[in-house]
């Protein structure tokens, strides 16, 4: 392999990641060695270097393998400091006007597979669907802020981008700006450092719409929180479309100021459930055909779609990693892709989606989420907040293990099985009723599927 070979996959690299993103992450690495299956890139900045080896690492190993180099790892080193930075410009939005110092304002490269054309639509998904696309059109700020939340994997990142991708094509004029949470903080940090804070207050009120991606990270980080409450006002009042993204809903993010909770809930707040058999199979569907164009001779053995479907947990990002191997591999020994061979496969995904939650980890998971200990849990109190969230334990039990109800019983502290199945019926009947117990069941269910 040789910095020629390393031209070509470059080339190649374009197609899969996009033009943008291509110029701002792809370009400016330089080849430096590559041995024992390790490659090894330089690049000028720290930032860089975590973002290229979290989102591109993967995808140049594949493009490297492709062209016939075996590569294991793919490594990034911030090449020696001095001069070095000036080639590496981020993606820039454009300035405000008259704002000086605007042009540095980092935003994140948007995918560009991350489409409303690429995004399946399905029951799960469909609400989340819905007010992306209403705050796609652009139209006036009817709910604000949209607040997405769901497990990881369902899209949520997938739909924030498909906003600004919308919104570029139907108003370029707009300022939109999309960041995760954590670079708002590597920012915010960054501006306090070298004293700029006026210059970054300016920033992120001079857009008009601001998009913030997986907000849970800044749970905790006071000062954060603060700035990011105060630019979340500023916007809310002069009208400017927000959108947010986290990993729960607003309430249940411990470490998240109250203030900015209430906030949050004032708008829309809707969730991604997890996946289901028929979106899963309509996600494949919809990757086999893009395969399809690129691997024109492979064949799928009918059934192999509904398999996955099936079998693979709720994570679309799980799902399409399984897909994208599949594809790989049976194009390198040039077989159909039958049954046999995704089991051979896909051993390890398969395994680990088949991996049960056992009964400790539920009641650990429960005893921590209505803050009671363990030992209670398993105890003989029968005072309210212990009892219900006992039942609710026992509940997850009996619907998300296969232990009958002696032994479910047994497990906690030796209870009879009647007693679990008063729990049971108990939490049944009233989830159908009480809809923050309907919502800490998804969320308890969600978490232990993750
Ligand atoms: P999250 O941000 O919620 O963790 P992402 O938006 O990053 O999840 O989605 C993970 C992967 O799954 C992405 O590649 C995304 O394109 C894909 N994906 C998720 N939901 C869908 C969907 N409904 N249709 C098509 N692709 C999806
Ligand atoms: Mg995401």
């Amino acid at each position: 392999m040789t910095k020629e070979t390393w031209g070509r996959v470059k080339n190649e690299l374009v197609g899969s990641v996009g033009q943008n993103n291509f110029k701002s992450w792809i370009e400016p690495l330089i080849l430096d060695s590559l041995q024992d299956g390790v490659a090894r890139f330089e690049v000028p900045t720290k930032f860089m270097r975590d973002w290229v080896s979290r989102n591109y690492s993967e995808i140049i190993r594949q493009h490297l393998a492709k062209a016939g180099a075996e590569v294991e790892r793919v490594e990034f080193h911030v090449a020696g400091k001095q001069e070095r930075s000036h080639q590496f410009k981020p993606a820039v939005e454009p300035k405000a006007p008259g704002n000086g110092d605007g042009s540095d304002l980092i935003v994140a490269p948007l995918d560009q597979r991350f489409t409303f054309d690429s995004f399946v639509v399905g029951k799960p998904n469909e609400l989340a669907h819905a007010a992306a696309r209403r705050v796609a059109e652009g139209g006036p700020v009817t709910f604000n802020p949209l607040f997405l939340y769901g497990g990881v994997g369902l899209g949520k990142t997938h739909l924030m981008h498909a906003i600004a991708h919308e919104l570029r094509s139907r108003q370029p004029q707009l300022r939109v700006l999309y960041l995760s949470a954590e670079q708002f903080m590597y920012r915010f940090v960054q501006a306090l450092r070298d004293k700029e804070i006026m210059g970054f207050k300016e920033l992120f009120r001079s857009v008009d719409v601001l998009m913030v991606d997986d907000v849970q990270f800044i749970a905790g980080k006071d000062s954060t929180q603060e700035e990011f409450f105060h630019t979340f006002n500023a916007l809310v009042d002069q009208n400017k479309q927000i959108v947010i993204s986290a990993d729960r809903a607003p309430g249940e993010i411990k470490g998240l100021e109250e203030r900015i909770k209430s906030r949050m809930q004032c708008g829309l707040v809707v969730d991604l459930h997890p996946t289901d058999y028929e979106l899963r199979l309509g996600i494949l569907q919809q990757k086999a055909d893009q395969y399809r164009g690129q691997y024109p001779d492979l064949r799928i053995a009918p059934g192999v779609l509904e398999f996955l479907a099936h079998r693979i947990s709720t994570n679309v990002r799980v799902l399409e990693g399984a897909l994208t191997r599949l594809f790989a591999f049976a194009s390198l020994v040039g077989r159909e892709i039958s049954h046999e061979l995704t089991q051979d496969c896909l051993a390890d995904i398969l395994r680990a989606s088949d991996r049960k939650v056992t009964i400790e980890e539920i009641q650990r998971k429960v005893s921590e989420h209505y803050n009671i200990r363990l030992s209670d849990m398993i105890g003989p109190k029968r005072v309210r907040t212990i009892a219900r969230p006992r039942q609710v334990a026992m509940y997850l039990a009996k619907t998300m293990t296969t232990r009958s109800l002696p032994d479910i019983g047994r497990r906690f502290g030796g209870r009879d099985h009647t007693t679990i199945m008063h729990g049971v019926r108990k939490v049944e009947e009233l989830k159908s009723t009480d809809s923050q117990l309907a919502d800490d069941l998804d969320l308890l269910r969600r978490l232990l599927e993750a």
